[in-house]
């Protein structure tokens, strides 16, 4: 078993990362997800793309979440 928490994270998301991207920009909009999470630099716009586990190991916090994805509200199928 892994002790490596899942974190959810939705496109949209905007996150922060421990360490800053070459601009001085820390904050990231998800903008891909697969087995590797896309990132846009909110500072300089550029893009990169990180495997989902170095992508939890960066990631600091979340500023603010996407609306669209509470589970609770079940899905619609429409
Ligand atoms: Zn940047």
């Amino acid at each position: 078993m892994s002790t490596a928490k899942f974190v959810e994270v939705h496109l949209g998301d905007v996150v922060r990362l421990r360490k800053p991207h070459a601009c001085g920009g820390t904050d990231w909009t998800v903008v891909r997800l697969g087995a590797d999470i896309g990132l846009r630099c909110e500072k300089c716009e550029h893009r990169i793309l990180l495997a989902r586990s170095v992508f939890e190991r960066r990631l600091k916090s979340f500023l603010s979440r996407a609306v669209a994805a509470d589970p609770s509200l079940g899905v619609d199928s429409n």
